[in-house]
């Protein structure tokens, strides 16, 4: 299948796959293997690098593994995708294949917490200065470029507050000044948003969001066009960074059905996010798709479409009333992660993460995850919240 002919759902059927190698099954087996055997010396002494046809040793994959590399390079329009063993795996593994000590590094006031954490704490005992940008400067990022700059991190949107950068231009500053830009693409994912075809060098996915989809497995992904693909693999290889069999078998699985389920999050993700925007109980709510988001232009010119992940802010309320609304709500849960089957609803302190920029909105951020029931539903469970939230404040 020559992949670049088809469209992306037909990509999520087909990439990746290779029954003939698989006794027929259309779905790969799961290898449980560390050592590999070879029958003669000439294979023993072959000089393969992964994603190799055949297996060498259980760290360096499995077809398992080679099946889903194949199924997101493809979805993504990379020249290569590794998969690894977590999001954050992911992430430093990208980061540690350009940075030596002395180089620096900008990233975003709205990064993802874990990504903040490494730069100032780990980069920092390196010798690696990490500059705090703010996420909606644009092409002004040129002014924080220094001949050292070696990454532009960037992240879209944050996953908290939602700010909408303008990837192009970042990438377009980025690389004047000869850095690499590395994008967090897993609110988008590769359906939404094809980060290479907007200047991004390397994407960098939680799989464990909505690749995995079913929030049973913890994975990560980094993908990457030909000038970088031999420095990524020898980070990974060098981290030692392996993934097990079952976990890249339920991604791929997972992957088989994104494109559906991500429809399906979209839709409620506007409907509850339209929902919420008419409630007196809400201060703002931040989503892309919305027309009267700050980020909206942006979002339109750059994105195909917008996953279930969106946040509000409810008007000035008591801690009390918050908790009243959220631990009585009957089908969304509580919880960090998100990108499964269900719902959920985070109230959250991005306040307390930020050194550039204030989030001070006038009260509680909540962080929405819209799963596949029923919309209706959904709405019915929020305003009994509400009457909750209300009845305790
Ligand atoms: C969850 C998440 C990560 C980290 O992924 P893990 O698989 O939990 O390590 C990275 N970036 C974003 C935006 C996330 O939401």
């Amino acid at each position: 299948m020559d992949a670049r002919t088809k469209r992306p759902d037909t990509l999520l059927t087909h990439a990746g796959r290779h029954s003939s190698d698989w006794g027929g099954a259309v779905n790969p087996p799961v290898y449980h293997v560390s050592t590999v055997l070879f029958d003669t010396m000439e294979e023993l002494q072959a000089k393969v690098a992964p994603p190799a046809p055949r297996m060498r040793y259980g760290r360096l994959g499995t077809p398992t593994s080679f099946a889903f590399e194949e199924a997101v390079a493809a979805i993504e329009g990379a020249d290569r995708s590794i998969a690894l063993p977590s999001g954050l795996a992911a992430i430093t593994a990208a980061m540690m294949a350009f940075l030596k000590t002395g180089d620096h590094v900008l990233i975003p006031d709205n990064v993802y917490g874990p990504t903040r954490s490494f730069c100032l704490s780990r980069l920092a005992r390196l010798g690696i200065e990490t500059t705090v940008y703010d996420p909606l400067r644009g092409a002004a990022i040129a002014e924080l470029m220094r001949p050292n700059t070696r990454i532009v991190y960037t992240e879209a949107p944050g996953s908290q507050t939602f700010e909408m950068p303008d990837i192009p231009a970042i990438a377009k500053a980025a690389h004047a000044g000869d850095a690499v830009v590395i994008l967090d693409n897993t609110w988008a994912t590769p359906i939404y948003f094809q980060p290479f075809a907007h200047g991004v060098d390397v994407s960098v996915h939680a799989a464990t969001k909505y690749m995995v989809g079913h929030s049973d497995a913890m994975m990560g992904v980094i993908s990457t066009i030909p000038a970088h693909r031999a420095a990524l693999e020898a980070s990974v290889r060098d981290f030692g960074f392996s993934v097990s069999g079952d976990d890249c078998y339920l991604a791929l699985r997972g992957l088989r059905t994104m494109g559906v389920r991500l429809a399906r999050h979209q839709e409620s993700g506007i409907r509850l996010a339209r929902w919420l925007a008419d409630r007196p109980e809400v201060r703002m709510v931040m989503h892309p798709a919305l027309p009267q988001d700050p980020g909206h232009q942006i979002w339109s010119r750059d994105f195909t479409g917008a996953s279930g992940l969106f946040g509000f802010v409810l008007q000035p309320t008591s801690d009390k009333a918050v908790a009243a609304m959220a631990e009585g709500l009957e089908l969304f849960g509580m919880g960090y992660s998100w990108g499964g089957f269900e719902s959920l609803f985070l109230p959250c302190h991005p306040e307390s993460m930020r050194s550039v920029t204030t989030w001070d909105p006038g009260g509680t951020t909540v962080r929405v995850h819209a799963g596949l029931e029923d919309a209706d539903d959904l709405i019915a469970d929020l305003e009994a919240g509400f009457a909750r939230l209300k009845a305790a404040g």
